[in-house]
C-alpha cells in the first residue's frame, strides 16, 4: 500500500505516519527527516538544502526528487508512507511516475486539517530528540524527565524552523501550495480528508486509529 500524508507542518503527519507504518509494517519516509539527516551529516545535499529549510521555504523540486529517488530505489515492494512528500504538483507527478515504473500507484492521500492557530501553538511547544526521531509537546505530551527523550534518553531541542517567524513562513508556503495538491489527489479519487485538532478533541492518536479502521477496507 502506498500512502501520502498531506497536511500543514505541525498537523501531526509525523506522529500519524509513525503509528501507521508500525501497524502496516511498511517504511515511513519523511523528506523532512531525510533533509535533517543530510544537514546533520553535512552532506553536499544537506548544504544545498540548508538555506531553504532554515528560511521555511521549500527545497527546489530537483533536489528533493533526487533525494527521494535515491531513498526508495529498489525498495518499493512492501509499500510506503510518504510524509511531507509530495509538496508540489510536480513532485506528485514525479512520484506517480516512480511508482508506475513498478506497476504501483498512490492508494490514498490523507489530508490532515488542523486550524492554523492551533498549529502555531503546537509547533512552538514542540521538542525533538537530538538522537532518535521522537517528538514531544511540552504542554500536552511532555517527556517524563524534563528535556530528556523517554525512548533513548538523549537531550531534546527546538528545531530552528520551529521558531515563530520561520513557522509563519512555512504556513504561508503551505497556504500557497497545498490546494493544488489536494485537488490533484481529489481528481484521482484517492483523497481522504480528516479534520483534527485539540479543539475538536481529535488528537494524532485518534486520527491514526480512524485511519487504521478505514485502511482495513483496502486489504
Ligand atoms: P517537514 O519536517 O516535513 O515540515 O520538512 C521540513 C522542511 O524540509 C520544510 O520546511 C522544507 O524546507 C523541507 N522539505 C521537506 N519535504 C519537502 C518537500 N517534499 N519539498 C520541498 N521541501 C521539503
Amino acid at each position: 500500500m502506498f500512502i501520502v500524508l498531506l497536511g500543514a507542518p505541525g498537523s501531526g503527519k509525523g506522529t500519524v505516519g509513525k503509528i501507521l507504518a508500525e501497524n502496516l509494517k511498511i517504511p515511513h519516509i519523511s523528506t523532512g527527516d531525510l533533509f535533517r539527516k543530510n544537514l546533520k551529516d553535512k552532506t553536499a545535499l544537506g548544504k544545498q538544502a540548508d538555506e531553504y529549510i532554515n528560511k521555511g521555504e521549500l527545497v527546489p523540486d530537483d533536489i528533493t526528487i533526487k533525494m527521494l529517488n535515491e531513498e526508495i530505489k529498489n525498495d518499493l515492494e512492501q509499500g510506503a508512507i510518504f510524509d511531507g512528500f509530495p509538496r508540489t504538483e510536480n513532485q506528485a507527478e514525479e512520484l506517480e511516475k516512480m511508482l508506475l515504473q513498478e506497476g504501483k500507484t498512490v492508494d490514498i492521500a490523507i489530508d490532515i486539517d488542523v486550524p492554523f492557530e492551533e498549529i502555531i501553538e503546537r509547533i512552538s511547544n514542540r521538542r525533538n530528540c537530538t538522537k532518535c526521531s521522537a517528538i514531544y509537546n511540552i504542554l500536552y505530551n511532555p517527556p517524563k524527565d524534563e528535556n530528556k527523550c523517554d525512548i533513548c534518553g538523549s537531550s531534546l531541542y527546538q528545531r530552528e524552523d520551529q521558531k515563530p517567524e520561520i513557522v509563519s513562513n512555512r504556513l504561508e508556503v503551505y497556504k500557497k501550495t497545498s490546494s493544488k495538491l489536494i485537488d490533484y489527489y481529489k481528481t484521482k479519487g484517492v483523497l481522504y480528508p480528516v479534520k483534527a485538532g485539540d479543539r475538536i478533541k481529535k488528537s494524532s492518536d485518534d486520527v491514526a486509529k480512524e485511519l487504521q479502521e478505514y485502511l482495513k477496507s483496502f486489504k
